[in-house]
């Protein structure tokens, strides 16, 4: 079910880089071209906040067997680059995303998991500056919005009893 979620996000998704771009960025970044890492680039924009089960299945379909070990160390690296951003919304798995460096905070859905991007509400990046710093350089400011996304807001209103017509169909 968050499975398919994705592929309904990925509609909306920006274009994915070609693979030269890739590569380019790989280099960019002093890191070695490697056909997983451009299988897990290529995943994470296609895919954003996408888990690291999603990612695997993805670069299983693209490269057959890599172990989950292996995405995982190329998600580190990709991560420690700066190529990707690494998310962690309370009570959520892992997840990652190709928007890089713009401090940009997240939409939660309470019902079905769902993730959308929130732009700082105000100007640029105004939560980067806290009331009192107390002596921090801070460099990153986690704000999370939960509610219902579209989805299922419409479900629920529409559906009088959406729990016990799914059930009874499964
Ligand atoms: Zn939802
Ligand atoms: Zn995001």
């Amino acid at each position: 079910m968050a499975t398919l979620d994705y592929f309904q996000k990925r509609v909306q998704s920006r274009t994915v880089p070609t693979t030269a771009e890739f590569e380019h960025m790989l280099r960019a970044t002093d890191l070695r071209v490697t056909r997983a890492r451009l299988a897990v680039l290529n995943a994470v924009y296609d895919h954003p906040h996408a888990d690291t089960s999603l990612i695997s299945n993805i670069v299983h379909e693209d490269l057959g067997h890599v172990s989950h070990q292996t995405v995982y160390n190329v998600l580190e690296a990709l991560t420690g680059a700066g190529l990707v951003r690494h998310i962690q919304p309370p009570g959520s798995v892992s997840r990652y995303e190709s928007r890089v460096g713009d401090n940009h905070h997240h939409m939660v859905c309470r019902s079905c998991g769902s993730i959308a991007d929130v732009d700082c509400s105000v100007g640029t990046a105004p939560c980067m500056t806290a009331s009192d710093d107390h002596g921090y350089a801070i460099d990153e400011c986690e704000v999370v919005y939960r509610g219902l996304c579209p989805e299922c807001l419409s479900a629920t209103a529409s559906d009088q009893a959406p729990q016990t017509r799914k059930v009874s169909r499964v």
